[in-house]
C-alpha cells in the first residue's frame, strides 16, 4: 500500500496498472474512515485489481462558517484502515495540488443541486457545486473504471449520477448501502463530534425515517401525510432543516407516492448538522387488481429498488 501526495505520481502509477490490464476502482472520501466507508473499499477490493481511496477535505464544498477547519484529520489511521481493506493506493492530496494557483472552473449540475441541502435558505447549491468539482477532478485523475459512493449521501450521489451521464464520463457509478450504527444511526465522520445526550437524540432522525416507512408500508401515500405522521419523531433535535419526500433521481418533492421515494432529513443536535434519507418503496398493487377508474388491470412490476423495502 503506498500514499501518494501529487497527480502526476497517481496518473503515472495507474497508467502502469492499466497497460497491465487491470481495472481501477475509486472511493473517494474526505477521509476519518469509519465502517461506511470502509464498505465502500470492500465493495471496490471485490470488483476491481486496483483499489484507490482518496483522502481530502474538500475546501470548496463547505460555506462559510461551517467546519472546514476543525473536520477530523488523521490520514495515518485512515492509511492503515485503508491497508487492513485490502486497497493499494491512498490519494491524499494538499488542497493547492488540487486547486493550483490561478484555478478558475467550477462544475454545476442544475436540478438536483438545487433542493434539500442544496435549497439556497441552507448550505445551497454551492455546496454541490464543489462536490460537482471535486469529484469530476479526482475522476480525471485517476481515471477509474468503477466510483463508489454511499446512499449516505443521497443528494451527492444523484448530483454526481447526473454529471457523470451528462458529461459523458467513462465510468460507473456504484451506489453503496448506508452502514448505520446498531441502533441505527448512520455513521458519519461528524458523529465523532456529538456528546452522550446528543448522541441519543441523534436516533430521531432514524427513527423518523423508519416511521415514514411504517406508514408507507401501512398504505398511505400521500408524502404530506406520511411526513406528518413521522415528524414527532424529531422533536428531540434542536432544528429541523427539512424533512421531505423526493423523486430519488431529481430530488424534486413527489405529489403522490406511486413508486419507489426517498425520505432525506437535515438537523441539527447541538452544533453538528446531521443528514440521513431511506429510500421507501410502495408494495405492488397485486396482479388481480382491476384499476377501478378505467378498467386496465394494475401493473404487475415491481420497480427493483436498490433500498430498503418497506
Ligand atoms: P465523506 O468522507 O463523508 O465525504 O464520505 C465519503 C463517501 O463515503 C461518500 O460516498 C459517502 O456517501 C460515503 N459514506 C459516508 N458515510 C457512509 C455510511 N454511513 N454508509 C455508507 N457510505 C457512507
Amino acid at each position: 500500500m503506498r500514499t501518494l501526495r501529487h497527480v502526476a505520481d497517481l496518473r503515472a502509477e495507474l497508467a502502469q496498472a492499466r497497460r497491465n490490464g487491470e481495472s481501477v476502482g475509486l472511493v473517494p472520501t474526505m477521509g476519518a474512515l469509519h465502517d461506511g466507508h470502509l464498505a465502500l473499499i470492500d465493495r471496490a477490493r471485490a470488483e476491481n485489481d486496483v483499489v484507490v481511496v482518496s483522502v481530502f477535505v474538500n475546501p470548496t464544498q463547505f460555506r462559510p462558517g461551517e467546519d472546514l477547519d476543525r473536520y477530523p484529520r488523521q490520514l495515518e489511521r485512515d492509511t492503515e484502515l485503508a491497508a487492513a481493506r485490502g486497497a493499494d493506493l491512498v490519494f491524499a492530496p494538499e488542497a493547492d495540488e488540487v486547486y493550483r494557483p490561478g484555478h478558475a472552473t467550477m462544475v454545476s449540475v442544475s436540478g438536483v443541486s438545487e433542493t434539500l441541502c442544496g435549497h439556497p435558505s441552507r448550505r445551497g447549491r454551492e455546496h454541490f457545486d464543489g462536490v460537482a468539482t471535486v469529484v469530476t477532478k479526482l475522476l480525471n485523475m485517476a481515471q477509474p473504471d468503477r466510483a463508489y459512493f454511499g446512499q449516505k449521501d443521497a443528494q451527492q450521489l444523484a448530483v454526481i449520477t447526473r454529471l457523470a451521464q451528462d458529461l459523458d464520463l467513462p465510468v460507473e457509478i456504484v451506489p453503496c448501502p448506508t452502514v448505520r450504527e446498531p441502533d441505527g444511526l448512520a455513521m458519519s465522520s461528524r458523529n465523532v463530534y456529538l456528546s452522550a445526550d446528543e448522541r441519543e437524540r441523534a436516533l430521531g432522525l432514524w427513527r423518523a425515517l423508519q416511521a415514514a416507512g411504517a406508514s408507507v408500508a401501512g398504505g398511505e401515500r400521500n408524502p404530506a401525510a406520511v411526513l406528518a405522521a413521522a415528524g414527532a419523531q424529531l422533536d428531540a433535535l434542536d432544528e429541523v432543516e427539512y424533512f421531505e419526500i423526493v423523486d430519488p433521481a431529481t430530488m424534486q418533492p413527489v405529489e403522490r407516492i406511486g413508486g419507489p421515494v426517498l425520505a432525506a432529513i437535515a438537523a441539527r443536535c447541538g452544533g453538528t448538522r446531521l443528514i440521513d434519507n431511506l429510500l421507501l418503496v410502495p408494495a405492488p398493487v397485486p396482479a388481480n387488481t382491476v384499476d377501478g377508474l378505467d378498467g386496465l388491470s394494475a401493473s404487475t412490476t415491481n420497480p427493483a429498488p436498490q433500498g430498503v423495502a418497506v
